[in-house]
């Protein structure tokens, strides 16, 4: 085998041990739920903060009485900080969704660093608390973003009910996957910000129905924090 060929093959092998043996790792290191027995769920909102979605957002929990914890991208909570102090004082929690929303896979160890400590300082500055959660985006980690987070003691946080899987997937779509999957201890991944197309709009329309499902369930609605006992 020439030699080019043997250096292709130890990069991809390196590479692929760099993402994918950290990603079958995630399994076993991150939270995909809660206990069950509490009657509590969680419902989590990425990408945000958005000017628009958001507030209307907190509105809509805010009359229910639910909480919820918001896992936020740096470079939009610096662009709109009132909302993120808005998220707090409304009783619900900021989680880390790392500071521009990259893919795990691609980055070097100093950018996941970068990505992840960046974004946990963004908040921290903003609502004087280290945000103890860590979400990372697409759910897709490497060895570094594993270690960061183990080190610093953040939670990895997945979910359970993923209800945006489909591409054009409508407000009722949403609701007929949560009645079909909701559990006691979910953890529910919706979106209140541009990334995934009609994100915003989709979850206003769904939230009164699935706050309405949650209550026909007797489930209550708290933050991560809360679902895992944390606070
Ligand atoms: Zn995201």
């Amino acid at each position: 085998m020439g030699r080019l060929w043997r250096v292709a093959l130890l990069g991809t092998g390196a590479w692929v041990g760099y993402g994918w043996g950290a990603q079958c790792a995630l399994p076993l290191v991150g939270v995909w739920r809660g206990p069950v027995g509490r009657r509590q769920v969680s419902l989590t909102f990425d990408d945000g903060p958005d000017p628009e979605a958001t507030p209307k957002l907190l509105r809509l929990l805010a009359a229910r009485g639910a909480r919820a914890t918001f896992f936020l991208i740096g470079e939009r909570a610096a662009r709109h900080p009132e909302i993120v102090r808005a998220i707090v004082a409304d009783g619900h929690e900021v989680g880390n969704h790392t500071w521009h929303h990259r893919k795990a896979w691609f980055l070097t160890p100093r950018a996941t660093e970068a990505e992840i400590v960046g974004g946990a300082c963004l908040l921290a500055g903003i609502t004087g608390e280290v945000p103890r959660l860590y979400r990372p985006p697409w759910g897709i980690v490497n060895v570094p973003a594993l270690r960061i987070a183990r080190r610093a003691g953040y939670t990895t946080v997945l979910w359970s009910i993923q209800p945006e899987g489909a591409w054009a997937c409508t407000p009722a779509d949403q609701l007929r996957y949560c009645d079909r999957f909701l559990h006691d201890g979910a953890i529910i991944d919706l979106h209140d910000a541009p990334g995934l197309p009609g994100a915003p709009e989709r979850v206003l329309e769904l939230m009164p129905h699935l706050l309405d499902l949650l209550a026909a369930r007797g489930l209550a609605s708290v933050s991560v924090g809360t679902l895992l006992g944390a606070h």
